[in-house]
């Protein structure tokens, strides 16, 4: 197995390049942080056993504790089938006909309103997922698992085939003794955080309130505190996942060592169904908060002294840069950034010493811990939206690289509606 250095990717990275395109997780908070952008997943997981596609009514579940009225199916499962599926999950199998498929079956991007899986089960434990895999096999229908929903390319949906969805499982346990948190698949980040906090503890996540733990995990997970105690991935300690035999799985340190080192970064979640996953944990801290603005026209000179300082700074400090545009043709360049509370003025101090400019604006201000989780995540939950994002991971920041992440972010801004 090939070694991949994440420190690399932590110092190279230099404090996270987000200049490029930054999905918020509402991006008209103009005066607010956006999240830092996080891994658009490859493909589905493990289980998108891609062969004969169900097509039409004729191959959507016809009963179950919410489906509807009886269809026969053609090559697929029939009404027997998908009734034996519904009674053997202890969660809910939601057909095309009931009446709260269409919510069910949403994503957080609006985008992907189309599409139309034959059936949504929300499976409320690893046998379910384990069921669910072995009868989408059966079958020959191919499925896709849901977390958060999240996915900037509409990865954990799919037209005609099952979404298995763990929103279900979403309990948050912490162990005092061993400083472990255990959270269920489908538990999303500010619920995490919350949890965390009242023990006083923390794991190093992304900012969006309704990320989900699995999807961000399994991609990296970016946020503002990887330069202290890494990404998400790297808190790991152990996950429990269904692999496509229907098998359910511990992983962990000496435990499924392919499926261990795939999981911490191997992206997107393409190897089974996660059911469950443990963190080590940091103490939760009240942070320092940072915004500094510069003109539009010193967006180069910024983006140059920006990545060289976040190259330099202490790993207490994190920060990223927006390029701005709003709707009103106005422009701006921001970094936004997050240390240990006291350090924010010395943070700015250092950063115009870096970019060789005076700020327009700076704004300084200490956070307690869990307002400092709500500023960056703009509250305590984030809307449905429509968006278009990309991420890219570089080592340094160059001349060239700086007019990329420019024209980058102007072809984002094209394809998002805006002239
Ligand atoms: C508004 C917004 C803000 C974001 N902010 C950040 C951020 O601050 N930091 C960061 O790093 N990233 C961020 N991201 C990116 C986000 O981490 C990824 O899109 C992530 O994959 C979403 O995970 P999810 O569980 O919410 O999404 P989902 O769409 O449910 O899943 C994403 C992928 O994981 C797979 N998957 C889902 N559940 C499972 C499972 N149980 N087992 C195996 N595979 C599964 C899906 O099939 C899909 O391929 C942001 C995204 C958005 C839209």
């Amino acid at each position: 197995m090939p070694s991949v250095s994440r420190r690399r990717v932590l110092s190279g990275a230099a404090a996270t390049l987000t200049a490029a395109a930054v999905a918020a997780c509402d991006p008209s908070r103009r005066n607010a942080p956006a999240p830092t952008t996080g891994t658009a997943p490859r493909s589905a997981a493990g289980t998108d056993t891609s062969s004969s596609r169900g097509s039409g009514p004729g191959t959507g579940p016809s009963a179950g504790p919410r489906g509807g009225p009886a269809t026969g199916a053609t090559g697929g499962p029939r009404k027997a089938d998908w009734r034996a599926l519904a009674a053997s999950l202890d969660g809910d199998l939601v057909s095309r006909f009931a009446p709260d498929y269409a919510e069910v079956k949403q994503l957080f991007n609006t985008r992907f309103d189309h599409a139309r899986p034959v059936a949504v089960v929300e499976a409320a434990g690893p046998a379910d997922v384990s069921e669910t895999i072995l009868f989408a096999q059966r079958f020959g229908l191919r499925s896709r698992p849901r977390a958060g929903g999240h996915s900037y390319v509409g990865a954990s949906t799919l037209d005609d085939g099952l979404v298995i969805d763990v929103r279900r499982m979403r309990a948050i346990r912490y162990d005092p003794a061993g400083r472990v948190a255990t959270v269920g698949a489908g538990a999303q980040l500010y619920a995490m955080h919350a949890a965390l906090a009242r023990h006083g503890r923390s794991i190093p996540t992304g900012t969006c309130p309704t990320v989900g733990a699995t999807g961000l995990t399994l991609g990296g997970g970016l946020g503002i505190d990887n330069r202290a105690h890494g990404l998400t991935c790297d808190a790991l300690t152990g996950l429990t996942m269904v692999t496509a035999d229907g098998t359910v799985r511990r992983i962990g340190p000496g435990r499924e060592g392919d499926l261990w080192w795939a999981t911490r970064g191997g992206g997107g979640g393409n190897f089974g169904v996660v059911t469950s996953l443990s963190y080590r944990t940091h103490a939760a801290r009240p942070i320092g908060v940072f915004l500094v603005s510069f003109r539009w026209d010193q967006a180069g000179a910024v983006l140059r002294g920006w990545a060289a300082r976040a190259r330099s700074m202490p790993r207490s400090a994190w920060c990223n840069l927006h390029l701005e545009a709003g709707a009103d043709g106005s422009t701006g360049v921001r970094i936004v950034g997050a240390c240990s509370e006291g350090d924010q003025d010395a943070q700015v101090a250092a950063m115009e010493r870096a970019v060789g400019l005076e700020a327009t604006s700076v704004s300084t201000f200490g956070k307690a811990f869990m307002d400092g989780v709500r500023y960056f995540a703009g509250g305590t939950t984030s809307s449905r939206q429509a968006f278009v994002a990309g991420s890219d991971v570089v080592a340094r920041m160059s001349r060239t690289l700086s007019l990329r992440c420019r024209a980058s972010w102007h072809v984002g801004r094209r394809a998002a509606g805006h002239r």
